[in-house]
């Protein structure tokens, strides 16, 4: 499947910035994550906290997939969206009691828990209610997932779950407290992984824990691996979906799951990134001493990845056909210095009022917008409304 081409005729109707969801490589990326994983026991969580856009979440849901929350407004969210109860799980190092109590009283399929104490919290509100929480213990698995340090979870230091060391004890707590059913166990080693070592060396941690766990006759039910996989950030039109194949043969080939185990993940970039691009107009060229900027209406407020993790989101001017051979840096207009998108980034010649598209931002793209300087939140459009806009 190609993509990167544009309706710039319609974008002209639309102030800018704006986010611009393709939502036929959406359904597209849908139907190979539905080939890849077609076993009944693989369940596939969406991560909310990617993209929670109502007309992308729509899809999500019509393809069957659960939702993996780590708030309650993204358990409200999911269940307006129409995600059973059953397919959610909420996961988050820190539940305040009325998420818990959302939760609860929503029935939804599974806390992944990260402490003795958040056991003892749930259990007594679950107790309150005369119901019994269902829960998998998140284990820190201590394996280095080799992204930026902002954005890996599973290493020792890390804040996130229960330390291997401590997990033996967390169980027995599971099977002392009245209103706690233990399921499982609970994974998650970070984002934008690309190289499918970290995620063999996660099955053979977790084929350990599960046998250790089942020897001391607790029986592990669901295995849940999290999420992580990356995308590809350089070639979106040509690398547009991300290695499903890869990743889910990795598990399928390399975790010891019995046929009534179920296998759960929780992919939340990898569905959503490809298909969201920011859309943004060139306000000025500036020629510095040495460099050439190309300031934009779109800010870190609008995108934050390559201020906060220095993320590379490919640019393209969609208004200028001609050949890639000027070079700007790309920079908004919010009063701090790391406001920059790109710098020393070839493009197609631009001028004032060209629609620039920063590709691949579907994932923590919107999502993450702010109003620091008191701008206006940016919008969206989908391709499938696109063409209902009337002209102007
Ligand atoms: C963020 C998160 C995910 C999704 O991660 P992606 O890298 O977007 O796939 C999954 N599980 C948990 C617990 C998370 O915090």
């Amino acid at each position: 499947m190609m993509t990167g081409r544009f309706p710039v005729e319609s974008f002209q109707q639309i102030d800018t910035p704006f986010y611009y969801y393709d939502l036929d490589l959406l359904r597209h990326t849908l139907g190979i994550i539905a080939d890849y994983a077609p076993e009944p026991n693989f369940h596939v969580h969406y991560a909310l906290k990617a993209c929670a856009v109502p007309e992308v979440l729509r899809e999500i849901v019509s393809a069957g997939l659960g939702a993996d929350c780590v708030s309650g407004g993204e358990i409200r969210a999911a269940l307006e969206a129409g995600v059973p109860a059953g397919r959610i799980v909420f996961a988050g190092v820190a539940k305040a009691d009325w998420e818990i109590a959302l939760a609860l009283d929503s029935d939804i399929l599974c806390f992944n828990v990260e402490s003795v104490e958040e056991l003892e919290v749930i259990s007594n509100m679950a107790a309150g209610r005369g119901k019994t929480a269902r829960v998998c213990l998140r284990v820190n698995p201590d394996i280095d997932a080799h992204t930026h340090q902002n954005i890996t979870t599973g290493l020792a230091d890390n804040k996130f779950g229960i330390q291997m060391s401590d997990l033996q004890r967390a169980i027995e707590v599971c099977c002392l407290l009245p209103n706690i059913e233990f399921l499982g166990l609970h994974f998650h080693i970070g984002s934008q992984i690309t190289d499918m070592q970290p995620f063999r060396n996660l099955c053979m941690r977790i084929n350990t824990l599960v046998e250790q766990t089942e020897q001391s006759g607790v029986i592990v039910r669901h295995i849940n691996v999290g999420g992580g996989l990356g995308i590809n950030y350089e070639h979106p039109n040509h690398i547009p979906v991300a290695d499903f194949e890869a990743y889910f043969n990795v598990f399928r080939r390399m975790l010891n799951l019995r046929p009534e185990q179920t296998l759960h993940f929780e992919l939340g970039r990898s569905v959503v990134a490809p298909c969201g691009s920011l859309i943004t107009r060139v306000l000025y060229v500036k020629q510095g001493k040495e460099k050439q900027f190309a300031i934009v209406d779109a800010g870190m407020t609008d995108l934050i990845r390559p201020a906060l993790y220095n993320a590379f989101h490919r640019i393209e001017n969609i208004s200028n056909n001609g050949p890639v051979d000027e070079t700007y840096d790309v920079v908004g207009p919010i009063c701090e210095s790391s406001d920059v998108f790109v710098r020393n980034f070839s493009m197609a010649v631009a001028h004032r009022g060209d629609l620039l598209a920063i590709r691949s931002a579907g994932a923590y793209g919107e999502i993450m917008a702010s109003q620091y300087n008191l701008r206006r939140l940016p919008g969206h459009i989908t391709s499938d409304n696109i063409g209902k806009l009337k002209k102007k």
